[in-house]
């Protein structure tokens, strides 16, 4: 995928540092703060957000952020998505930055919201600087990443991966439809796609939302990949009998075969993990479901994610082979049904690079971290050069009210992201 950039591309990348100038471009600290604060005043609840994608407080958010791009001369841009676009004038090329601001029901402030205000409050910064630049900075804000209705929806049309089919077939879990969602959210205009020709590149901030960077002692991490992820269902079937008339030895217990399986996924993970391997067991269910009834059918929902192809099929293959093993041994029907296997991806090395440097640059010793969770970035490297950086999570706390990052640590991001940029652009200067 990254084969595909342009030999003039390429060469940005590669061109030789030239001796470090000082940053051209001032972030304002109270400015950053202020936009955050306020766009989090939509679908505030609490000390967090609430403003799931399509929403009114959706709705409303995207205008007021329309505006602020507008005011800063960005040609601004809405899909029937939701997704807004604030295009750099009069250039050729640009480098596209931003993130998403739908959020989970009852969120944090920051998931995604900082990552389209340090998008913001770059852009306006270079605006302000008033540098002739050869490569303009793009500004996004994707629909959907938390997944309402379909999950990355926003960059996946961006990244031109999504079909009229995939819109016509999302729904909420309460049975609504996108299509209906859109209709009330009044969303229209043609999809929005990555201009190839345009742009060079994507960069990311986002918080952490978990706790490796606050264990490190770190404020920066750049993003070296994203974990692939395998999820599936183990069911066994065996016999409803009544619990207190059936000899132990007699019955066809699929509780007993699940349960079983369930012991066995920690110590075997234990053995096939690597230092980033995690896994869950996130539901379990047994039917008929009462005290004195022996379970005639038992699931499980496993999913486990690492970086690594190979462990991830090394772990699927011994899910398999455990499965039929207890279907010889109880002689139960024990099945595995993969229902999700997103593969493993990276970052683009050499823009992860610059991220790094850029953090480098303001005396800051970056962390290179995997990602365990997607994110819009690991989509839209799909169709160009794309990296990603975090800033610490308070408690690594995520998707709750109580999500919160120190105010110093959300303006140091924004340098390093306004420092990235201006190596980039900067970069094709003579
Ligand atoms: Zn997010």
């Amino acid at each position: 995928m990254f084969a595909a950039v342009g030999a003039a591309h390429r060469s940005l990348w590669l061109r030789p540092r030239q001796n470090e100038e000082p940053a051209v471009v001032e972030i304002k600290n109270e400015r950053l703060i202020a936009d955050l604060r306020r766009l989090a005043e939509f679908g505030k609840y609490k000390t967090g957000v609430d403003r799931v994608a399509f929403s009114p407080a959706d709705v409303a958010s995207r205008d007021w952020l329309k505006e602020r791009l507008g005011e800063i001369g960005l040609l601004v841009k809405q899909d029937r998505l939701g997704n807004v676009y604030g295009a750099w004038p009069d250039v050729d090329r640009a480098l596209l930055i931003g993130s998403h601001s739908d959020t989970v029901p009852r969120g944090g402030w920051l998931d995604g919201a900082m990552g389209v205000i340090y998008a913001l409050e770059v852009a306006r910064a270079f605006r302000e600087s008033g540098t002739g630049v050869p490569i303009g900075v793009d500004v996004v804000a994707f629909q959907d990443e938390e997944g309402t209705y379909l999950p990355l929806l926003g960059s996946k049309s961006l990244a031109g991966l999504l079909s009229e089919g995939d819109v016509g077939h999302a729904h909420r879990s309460d049975g609504e439809a996108l299509t209906s969602a859109i209709a009330s959210a009044g969303f229209s205009g043609d999809p929005i796609v990555a201009d190839r020709h345009r742009l060079v590149g994507f960069l990311e901030g986002h918080i952490e939302q978990g706790p490796r960077l606050l264990a490190a002692g770190r404020k920066i991490g750049v993003v070296t990949g994203f974990a692939g992820t395998r999820r599936m269902s183990i069911k066994a079937e065996g016999r409803a009998d009544h619990a207190g008339t059936t000899p132990m030895t007699m019955r066809r217990d699929a509780g007993r075969a699940i349960f079983a399986f369930a012991s066995w996924v920690d110590s075997a993970f234990s053995e096939l993990s690597g230092a980033e391997t995690v896994w869950n067991i996130g539901s379990a269910t047994l039917k008929p479901g009462a005290p004195n009834v022996v379970p005639s059918r038992a699931e499980l929902a496993l999913e486990f994610r690492d970086g690594d192809l190979g462990r991830l099929e090394r772990m699927e293959s011994a899910v398999h082979d455990k499965a039929a093993g207890l279907q010889r041994e109880t002689g139960l029907a024990v099945s595995v049904d993969v229902t999700t296997r997103v593969p493993p991806t990276t970052t683009n090395s050499k823009l992860a690079e610059e991220l790094a440097e850029a953090a480098a640059d303001l005396g800051e010793q970056p962390m290179q971290l995997a990602s365990g969770a997607g994110h819009d970035c690991m989509i839209i490297g799909q169709t160009m050069p794309a990296a990603m950086f975090f800033v610490p999570s308070i408690g690594g706390r995520s998707h709750d009210i109580d999500e919160d990052t120190a105010e110093e640590d959300i303006v140091l991001g924004c340098r390093v992201l306004a420092r990235a940029v201006e190596r980039l652009i900067s970069n094709e200067l003579p």
